[in-house]
């Protein structure tokens, strides 16, 4: 059996070869519906040159889209990238559910006792002050997310697409119902990037940082990142991540983008921890660039810290 079909339950052959349909695995936790109405299209013999993919999968009813393994070789490139990827954006930025910020969520930090609070708790996470407003963020006074900071996700024409909150005591979060494997926070038009694993390590960067929201990004959000028009990037996940997940990052990456990845100092476990007046010297000391095979078991190697 082809290996992308045997991801999927209840895949049935259309009548055009090498086409497929199947119950859509993500539904359930992009949209919170199960698929059992085969959503989830897949072309077994699609090509991607450039990724060295064959075969490729796209949900209809909530957008998860993937390609399947590399090709064992690479034929030379004969069908535009860059087409077939804009045919799957087209497709995959349909217009979402309408999403709005909770209840009670205000950007008025000075009304109340608890928006204090909040405003010292991104002070002292050296959350540039310019950036609160600018990102709009704020905080809920009342509801379920009471005493949470909320980053709200923002597209390039100002629509909210997700928003995240952050307990501003204890460790509890709380992510829009909107897909996190989506979203890429404050992915936009930059030249260069710093991905990271939170938002809050990614607001400490300034325009460069986005956040991949985890250490495994999705199939989704790395053509969302290889179709983002930035040249170069610096994987700065956590130290722990260095040679499995950043490494893994860039192996998707490299030949299309340039390609670092972040060795933190031994004394920070993740880039959110640096000293705001430190972050220059930490980058340049610690990033490794990542643009072949050799880089890249070299950093696999990098086990520890
Ligand atoms: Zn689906």
């Amino acid at each position: 059996m082809n290996p992308i079909l045997s991801r999927f339950t209840n895949v049935t052959e259309q009548s055009v070869n090498g086409q497929y349909r199947a119950n859509c695995p993500e539904c359930i936790n992009r949209v919170g519906k199960e698929d059992t109405k085969q959503k989830l299209y897949i072309n077994v013999d699609k090509v991607n040159y450039t990724l060295k993919a064959k075969g490729c999968w796209f949900c209809f009813r909530c957008g998860y889209a993937g390609w399947g393994l590399s090709a064992s070789s690479a034929p030379p490139v004969v069908e535009s990238y860059a087409d077939k990827l804009s045919e799957l954006f087209r497709m995959n930025n349909r217009p979402d559910m309408e999403l709005t910020l909770p209840e009670f969520f205000t950007t008025n930090f000075n009304a109340t006792r608890l928006g204090l609070e909040v405003k010292k708790y991104l002070y002292l996470r050296e959350v540039p002050q310019p950036l609160i407003v600018e990102r709009g963020i704020g905080y809920c006074y009342d509801g379920p997310l009471h005493g949470m900071v909320i980053i709200p996700f923002y597209d390039s024409g100002g629509k909210l697409t997700y928003y995240q909150g952050r307990s501003i005591r204890g460790k509890r979060f709380y992510n829009s119902f909107k897909g996190t494997k989506r979203q890429i926070y404050n992915l936009k038009e930059q030249d260069s990037v710093v991905i990271c694993e939170g938002v809050f390590d990614a607001l400490k960067l300034g325009e460069y940082g986005v956040a991949t929201l985890g250490k495994t990004p999705s199939q989704d959000q790395i053509f969302k990142l290889i179709a983002a028009p930035f040249k170069n990037c610096l994987i700065a996940y956590d130290a722990d991540a260095t040679a499995v997940e950043s490494a893994a990052l860039a192996e998707k990456l490299m030949g299309i983008k340039e390609v670092s990845v972040l060795k933190l100092p031994p004394r920070y476990k993740d880039v959110g921890e640096i000293p705001n007046t430190l972050i220059p010297e930490v980058i340049s000391r610690g990033a490794i660039k990542v643009n072949n095979l050799a880089d890249l078991i070299m950093v696999r190697g990098l086990h520890g810290v």
